[in-house]
Parts: structure tokens; C-alpha cells; sequence
């Protein structure tokens, strides 16, 4: 079976930061990875526009080494990378300033569809939609791509919504979270809505809990002093962990359309229930043997942000009643592994007197590493000798399942750009979204800063605080092993 790649339309994007870190690592490779599998048109263009005083041939040298960094040998076909890089210009603009956007608007086709990605800090995202649009670059049906952080909280939030509004639709904002272009997290919606057989069962009568995890090995590197304001509830849970917690609880949508879907997910976010503080650990990671702490790796060596935190969360529908969501997410842990856990309850009876008795029904849905599905069933051992009860996996690590050809799985970013391009906004976050998830965050992080929290040190290599343990086992539960 060979992957089927629906090319998309002939389209300008333009990259603000295009010499910055997130497009050499993700948005070039990827855009790369897209034209080698000849979904992207070879008369599409991508230009460059960031701060760099530099012409098109040292961008275009600034592309070819990050193909070579971040695209596997495989796919790097000496003439596909030439025709790639003939695709790429470059336009030096500073955001601020007035230079350059006429160079930019002479570049810029009638006809192709226009994206501008605005891989830049957010405090210039309203300057550079102001001039796309004082300069006639932007058309009516333009895209722009907004990067995370979309504001710090609720109050930073509403005022980049407005100010985007300002110049652009709701309909032309695609604001960016990467773990919705992760192919397993799509495969949910398709397990739960394709499939007879999850759906019924999919609520608090036989889900006895759920886990989403999404554990790093890194610490916070040289990204200290931005990841200092802002931790793990601001970084991970309130867009990445809470995208995943909707899509898995959110009621299923009439249409697989992009308003259809973001409703129900906005209706999650809007039935959670205020977190109890006990029902929240908080913590930092302590000096280890590979590295240094979370104070030494930051500026402030008295700084009370946590590099970690594990919740309990209760959604207050008429489907979740009494089912608890776990959530966790920290750095420097055991393993980098992402899943989310659907804990099935145990059947109400059991016939079988031998010793093991039926164990739950986990579905694990896992983005990384290996992404894939797997379901735990109970079976018979086979052999003679009685009714002895096994639990076995039945596993969906797409390689396998698909063969590496289809499973070949595209980088979350490619499938998100090439959405862009097709104008589908499904997997996009809406404005109101984004706004419901820090107005549930808001007081939890007011909470920590009134009562000056400290957070609870955990080793590096762990799974977190003991404390984090302890939240499931006192509901007599616990949580799955973090591993690779
Ligand atoms: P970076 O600092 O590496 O690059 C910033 C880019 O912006 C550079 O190209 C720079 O020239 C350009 N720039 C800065 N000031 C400018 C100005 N006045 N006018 C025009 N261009 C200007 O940053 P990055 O890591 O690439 O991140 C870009 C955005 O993406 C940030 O908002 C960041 O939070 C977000 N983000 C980054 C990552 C990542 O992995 N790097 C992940 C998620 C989100």
C-alpha cells in the first residue's frame, strides 16, 4: 500500500522569521518533505521575510543546510532539493519598520493563494498584519499562521484576537498548535467516529478513567528565561494537553468540519470544573547526573515556576459524570513518550474462578515515540490445563499495520501548512478556543501566585513528584509506566 497525496494548490506563503529557529528545524524541512512527495506545486513559492539583511542565494544556503540537518538521506534527492530551493526567495523586512513590504507585494501572484506564517515573537504579530494590510499585500481571502504563545493569559489573549481582527477574519486565522497535526491524534476522531465499536462504550458508565501524558527528557535548555514566565501549565496544558483532552471527550460533531468540531471542543473546555487545589502537584527538577537543575538552567535562582504538573480534572457533562481525567506533563522525566490512556472499567461479574481474573480494556492512543493505537484485551491463554486468563495487546503501530510506506507519517507542521493551503481550518485552534482554555487556567495560575506555591522537586529521570503518584493512588489507580 503506497501513501495518496492529494497536491494542493499553487500557492505564495510568506515565512516571517524565515531565518529563525522553528522554520530551519520544522517549517523548511518540512515544506521540503512536502515537495519531494509532489503534493506541493513546483511553481508554488515560498519567500522569506525576516530581519537578516541577506539576498535570496544566502537564504537559499541558509535552506539547503537545513535539508541537510533535518531531512532524512533518503529524501534528499540532489535535483528535487535544486527545484525546491527555485521555489524560495527572500525579502529582508523589519517588521516595524516601512522597508521592503513593496518588494514583497511585487512578488506576491494574483492568482495563487496567499499564507503568510508568522513565525515570529507575538508582540509582532499585530504590526505585520497592520502592514500587510496598509500595503495592499493581503488579499480579502488570505491566510495568515499564528505561532504559539497566543498570549499569557486570557486578558494577553483577547487583545492579540483583537488585534488580529482588526485586519483579518476569524475565517483567515489559522492559529498553530502542532499537536493537532499529529496523525495519531486525527486517528482518534476516526477510531471514536468510523468505528461502531467505541463510541456506546465512550462515557463514564464504562470508562473507568483517562491519562494524557506528555512527558520530555529535555530541560528547559536555552530556552530558560522565555520558559521562566511562562511553565508547564502556560507551555503544555493549556493548549497542547487541553487540545487532546477535548478531541477525546468532545460529543461527536454533525459535520468532520471545522466550526462543527471546534464547538464541541469549545463545550469541553467550557464543562471543566474548577480544579480543586489538592487536586494539582506542581513541580521542578532538582541537578541530576546529566544535567544541570531547573534553578541553575534559569536566571532566577529563586524562581517558583514549575517544570512540572499533574492534575485531576472533572468534566460536569452528562457524559463524563464521575469519570476523572489525569492529566500530566513535565521535562527531564524517564522517557519523551505522549499518550492518552482510555481505562475501560472491569466487567460487573466474574465467571472465571481461575486465579487471574479478566483485567480492564486500556485503549492507548500514542503520539510519540512510535505513533499508534493499541488495544489490551483478555483472552485465554492458550493450551490445555484449565482457563487461564492473558492479557494481550492488539497493537496498531501504523509501520506495522500499514507498511512503512504509508506510515511513513509527515511531520505535524508539513500536514498543518498544506491545511493552511487548503484552506481547512479543522485542526486549527478558533479565537473563542483559545480564550475558553486561559480563562479556565487563569485562576489555577492566580491561585499558585497569591499562595506564593513553591513547587515539589523531583529527580531528573523520573516520572515526577511522589506527590503526582499519589493522586491516583488514593483513588485506588494509577498511573501507566513512562516509558520509550
Ligand atoms: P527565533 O528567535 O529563532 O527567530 C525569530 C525570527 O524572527 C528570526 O527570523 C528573526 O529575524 C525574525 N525577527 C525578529 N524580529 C524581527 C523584526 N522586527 N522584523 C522581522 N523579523 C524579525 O524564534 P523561533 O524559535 O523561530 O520562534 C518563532 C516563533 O515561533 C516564536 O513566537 C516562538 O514562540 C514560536 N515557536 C517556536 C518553536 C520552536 O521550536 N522554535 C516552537 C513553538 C513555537
Amino acid at each position: 500500500m503506497v501513501a495518496r497525496v492529494i497536491p494542493v494548490d499553487d500557492f505564495d506563503l510568506v515565512i516571517f522569521g524565515g531565518t529563525g529557529d522553528l522554520a530551519r528545524r520544522k517549517i523548511l524541512p518540512g515544506l521540503y518533505r512536502r515537495f519531494w512527495s509532489e503534493q506541493m506545486p513546483p511553481a508554488a513559492r515560498i519567500i522569506g521575510a525576516a530581519r537578516t539583511d541577506q539576498d535570496s542565494d544566502a537564504w537559499r544556503a541558509f535552506v539547503r543546510e537545513a535539508i541537510e540537518e533535518f531531512v532524512s538521506p533518503a529524501k534528499r534527492v540532489p535535483e528535487t532539493v535544486e527545484a525546491f530551493l527555485d521555489c524560495l526567495s527572500y525579502v529582508p523586512i523589519d517588521a516595524m519598520g516601512t522597508d521592503g513590504w513593496a518588494d514583497l507585494r511585487a512578488l506576491m501572484r494574483p492568482e495563487a493563494v496567499q499564507a503568510f506564517y508568522f513565525s515570529v515573537a507575538p508582540s509582532l504579530f499585530g504590526p505585520i498584519a497592520e502592514r500587510l494590510k496598509d500595503n495592499a499585500i493581503a488579499r480579502d481571502d488570505a491566510r495568515i499562521v499564528v505561532e504559539k504563545p497566543f498570549g499569557r493569559d486570557l486578558e494577553t489573549a483577547k487583545a492579540l484576537n483583537a488585534t488580529l481582527a482588526t485586519h483579518f477574519d476569524e475565517a483567515q486565522i489559522y492559529r498553530i498548535d502542532h499537536y493537532l497535526g499529529k496523525e495519531t491524534v486525527q486517528n482518534l476522531m476516526a477510531v471514536r467516529f468510523a468505528n461502531m465499536l467505541f463510541e456506546p462504550l465512550w462515557n463514564a458508565q464504562y470508562i473507568d478513567h483517562v491519562q494524557i501524558t506528555v512527558a520530555e527528557t529535555v530541560g528547559v535548555g536555552g530556552r530558560g528565561s522565555y520558559y521562566d514566565k511562562s511553565g508547564a501549565m502556560r507551555d503544555m496544558v493549556q493548549n497542547h494537553l487541553m487540545q487532546l483532552l477535548c478531541l477525546t471527550a468532545m460529543e461527536p460533531p454533525a459535520h468532520f468540519e471545522p466550526n462543527a468540531v471546534r464547538d464541541e471542543k469549545l463545550k469541553v473546555i467550557r464543562a471543566l470544573d474548577p480544579v480543586e487545589p489538592g487536586d494539582i502537584v506542581r513541580g521542578q527538577y532538582q541537578a541530576g547526573a546529566d544535567g544541570a537543575s531547573y534553578l541553575d538552567d534559569v536566571e532566577d535562582s529563586a524562581s517558583r515556576t514549575e517544570s512540572f504538573v499533574a492534575m485531576k480534572l472533572h468534566i460536569s457533562n452528562w457524559r463524563w459524570n464521575g469519570t476523572p481525567f489525569y492529566l500530566r506533563t513535565g521535562k527531564r522525566m524517564k522517557s519523551r513518550m505522549s499518550e492518552i490512556v482510555i481505562q475501560f472499567k472491569e466487567p460487573p461479574h466474574n465467571i472465571f474462578t481461575e486465579a487471574v481474573s479478566p483485567r480492564c480494556n486500556i485503549l492507548t492512543i500514542r503520539l510519540q515515540p512510535d505513533e499508534g493505537i493499541d488495544l489490551r484485551m483478555t483472552i485465554k491463554e492458550p493450551g490445555p490445563g484449565g482457563m487461564r486468563l492473558v492479557e494481550v495487546p492488539m497493537d496498531m503501530t501504523f509501520a506495522e499495520a500499514l507498511g512503512p510506506e504509508v506510515a511513513d507519517i509527515p511531520d505535524a507542521y508539513e500536514r498543518l501548512i498544506m491545511d493552511v493551503i487548503r484552506g481547512n481550518q479543522t485542526l486549527f485552534m478558533r479565537g473563542d478556543e483559545v480564550e475558553a482554555a486561559w480563562g479556565w487556567t487563569d485562576p489555577i495560575i492566580a491561585g499558585w501566585t497569591r499562595s506564593e506555591h513553591v513547587p515539589l522537586p523531583y529527580e531528573p529521570g523520573t516520572a515526577g513528584p511522589e506527590d503526582a503518584l499519589i493522586l491516583l493512588y488514593r483513588d485506588g489507580r494509577r498511573w501507566r509506566e513512562i516509558s520509550a
